[in-house]
């Protein structure tokens, strides 16, 4: 008899799998969604669009008129090319799989994003986590000497970051990517729309940065479509690590209709940052409650007990991340996207009777 742990890899038996929490019926502030739907004249268009697609055709690996689009669309540099991946997730597992040379590592402010480290456990690499100081910015002295020891093969820096919502300020990233002239260094810009930064018009000033983007965070989280936008030299590489029809048809068509209406989804994350000030205000004016700075569209909240919030959120039938146990310098934090109008109400009150 052939058992699992007979063939499996140790270290793969002895992850415990990403938890998704059952969610159906509550408000839904624990994962960074978008919580508006596609206003309706358009999601008539789009079923129209999607109707017409050829299911039984595999999809177009390198679409070069929806790569146009998106270079036109998003100010994507000339000189840079764009890999498609199946969410952000899948570029990070390829760049790990690229870059799993023998010895190699992969380094990253911690607390951060969990896709990075796993992505290294995945490839055999080694990870090196490089804590952020005590109030969450960068701590810029600690990367470069960890840059210096370890002479990462990639860099991850999420702008901003997440779980933290922090964005690492513009001079201490040029000084990494300076320090770092053996490294690949990936700017995470998951939250782009909500950070209004960016760093895709700077990428062909280096030989050593890659920008990495997702419509996740903006709406289209169902769809998981991420891209990498880079010197052609990089990207021709990692696109050899990726699996031939990674994009499926509806995807590359719901892109397609969307990218047209890329003022809908920008108005939205308009409205997510007038809800994020207006949220980060009112936790903030609760008794022992600290709220980080926030770029993204969640915020990063201290609390005397977390589990206890927690709890009493899921009472109300509301859901946030508790982050406490995820890093030390995370004691008592939650993590809470910003939602509706209404939904942001419900949480203030629920967070007001807790307090009572
Ligand atoms: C959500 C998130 C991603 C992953 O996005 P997908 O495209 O949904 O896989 C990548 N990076 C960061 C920092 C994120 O928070």
């Amino acid at each position: 008899m052939t058992m699992p742990w007979d063939v499996i890899r140790t270290d793969i038996l002895a992850i415990t799998s990403y938890p998704v929490p059952h969610a159906e019926g509550f408000i839904k502030l624990d994962a960074m969604e978008n919580p508006y739907a596609l206003p309706l004249p358009l999601s008539d268009q789009l079923g129209e669009r999607i109707a017409q697609v050829a299911l039984n055709r595999y999809p177009l690996p390198r679409p070069r008129q929806l790569l146009d689009k998106l270079k036109c669309v998003m100010h994507i540099p000339d000189d840079c090319d764009v890999l498609l991946g199946n969410g952000s997730d899948e570029l990070i597992n390829l760049i790990a799989t690229a870059c799993a040379k023998p010895g190699a590592k992969i380094l990253a402010p911690v607390p951060g994003f969990v896709m990075y480290s796993m992505s290294a456990k995945l490839a055999h690499i080694e990870f090196v986590g490089v804590p952020l100081n005590v109030d969450l910015t960068l701590d810029v002295g600690a990367m470069l000497r960890a840059i210096a020891v370890y002479q990462p093969a990639v860099i991850y820096l999420s702008y901003p970051n997440n779980p933290t919502g922090t964005l690492f300020c513009d001079s201490d990233i040029e000084r990494i990517v300076r320090a770092a002239n053996r490294s690949l260094i990936v700017i995470d810009e998951a939250y782009q729309l909500f950070a209004q930064r960016t760093w895709i018009s700077r990428v062909s000033e280096f030989d050593n940065v890659v920008v990495m983007r997702t419509v996740s965070k903006i709406g289209l989280a169902g769809i998981r479509l991420g891209y990498l936008v880079g010197l052609p030299v990089w990207i021709s590489e990692f696109d050899k690590v990726r699996p031939p029809y990674n994009i499926n048809v509806l995807t590359q068509a719901t892109v397609d209709f969307m990218l047209d209406h890329l003022d809908v989804l920008e108005m939205q994350a308009a409205e997510t940052r007038a809800q994020r000030a207006r949220l980060a205000l009112e936790i903030k004016a609760l008794p022992n409650f600290h709220v980080f700075p926030s770029s993204a569209n969640f915020l990063l909240v201290r609390v005397v007990d977390a589990t206890e919030v927690f709890n009493a959120l899921l009472r109300a039938w509301i859901l946030i991340k508790n982050v406490s146990k995820m890093h030390p310098l995370l004691v008592e934090c939650l993590r809470i996207t910003v939602g509706t109008s209404d939904e942001n109400t419900q949480l203030i009150a629920t967070l007001k009777n807790t307090l009572l």
